[in-house]
């Protein structure tokens, strides 16, 4: 038997041979770039990782920008719980189609396209079948469940993506559409076409565009900021609102309806108290803090509370149509994405007007 010191035999030559050709390959891969969250309320740490192939029905992109989203505070912060760890954060991405896995269709190389928050549904259960697959049983969310935007490059799934006809767009002040927006215009819609006096709690990145919005259809808008917050409600009287104060003000008139952004239980039963008989109330975000208890007059008379909850792709597809057809003015503060914890900070403290974008 030969021993550890003898002469390699011509087997082992070929064994040892292609060992130090990958590893000069390994070395010199292109690598990827991506903001990683390992535990709740800890700060995302930058980690650089071999650029992933896409796999059946996935494409890989090249991130132009990502928007910051008070979703990605709420995983941070552990305040929803986290199936996955790590994960890169981030559901608001704008990116370019760079490699096409096997079985998608409907994309090239080079097409600019949006990631949304939902980045996968199941396709087959009840709210599926029934047109509500932002309610599926079985759904993965962008920068929750799979790695998101906060990041030089990211796998989607093909069918998820949403195709993005606004060339001439800059990526940063399209990226907020894509959940502010979006969420913004759903829940825009749960208010019903009859509410033409729209109260807006807490103006960042959604309300600043849902505003916009509104006024385009005709309505009128109440922004309410935290008290005190003269700027914010500068920039809603900026954006067309009618009245812009404090959100223990009371607008003078009665509102038809009212949508919450900012994640504040209190504000519910602060809501219901300015909306008229029969109006409602809509809670727009994935978390909140919990809603106190409050007399029922308030909600009396045939008022009502909904939530929204995630998007559907036709909600995307109609509201990237209404966005294209009525230009809406997007205000972001770009970050390096090496700067992310800034920019969740600056979010966390309401320190920035409109949204908050990461550019890889
Ligand atoms: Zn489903
Ligand atoms: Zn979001």
């Amino acid at each position: 038997m030969p021993g550890p010191s003898s002469p390699a035999s011509p087997a082992m030559h070929t064994l040892c041979a292609p060992r130090t050709a990958p590893a000069s390959r390994v070395a010199s891969a292109p690598t990827m770039r991506a903001m990683v969250l390992s535990a709740a309320l800890l700060p995302l740490e930058l980690e650089r990782r071999n650029i992933p192939e896409p796999g059946p029905g996935e494409l890989r992109l090249r991130v132009l920008a990502c928007a910051v989203c008070r979703t990605d505070l709420h995983i941070v912060d552990g305040e929803l719980p986290l199936p996955v760890l790590p994960v890169v954060p981030g559901h608001e991405i704008v990116g370019v189609v760079e490699a096409i896995g096997p079985g998608s269709t409907g994309l090239r190389v080079g097409d600019r396209v949006g990631v949304p928050w939902l980045g996968h549904s199941c396709g087959c259960c009840a709210f599926c079948e029934d047109g509500h697959e932002n309610l599926c049983d079985a759904p993965r969310f962008t920068g929750y469940h799979r790695d998101g935007g906060f990041a030089s490059h990211v796998i989607a799934e093909a069918a998820f993506c949403l195709p993005l006809a606004m060339p001439e767009a800059n990526a940063a002040r399209i990226a907020p559409l894509l959940c502010a927006g979006l969420i913004g215009w759903r829940s825009l819609k749960a208010t019903g076409e009859g509410a033409r006096r729209l109260g807006l709690y807490g103006f960042g990145a959604a309300a600043h565009l849902v505003a916009q919005a509104a006024v385009a259809q005709g309505r009128e808008v109440f922004a309410f900021t935290r008290p005190g917050d003269h700027a914010a409600q500068a920039f809603a009287r900026s954006l067309g609102a009618t009245w812009a104060g404090s959100s223990n003000e009371r607008p003078p008139v009665l509102l038809d309806a009212a949508i919450l952004f900012a994640p504040v239980g209190e504000l519910v039963p602060a809501a219901l108290a300015v909306v008229r008989k029969g109006g409602r109330v809509v809670c727009g975000g994935i978390h909140m803090s919990d809603i106190p208890a409050f007399p029922y007059r308030l909600l009396w008379q045939e008022r009502s509370v909904v939530s929204v909850a995630n998007l559907t792709r036709a909600d995307a597809r109609e509201f990237l149509a209404f966005a294209q057809a009525h230009p809406l003015r997007v205000h972001v503060v770009t970050y390096p994405l090496a700067q992310a914890n800034e920019a969740l900070a600056d979010l966390r403290a309401g320190r920035i007007e409109g949204a908050a974008v990461l550019v890889p």
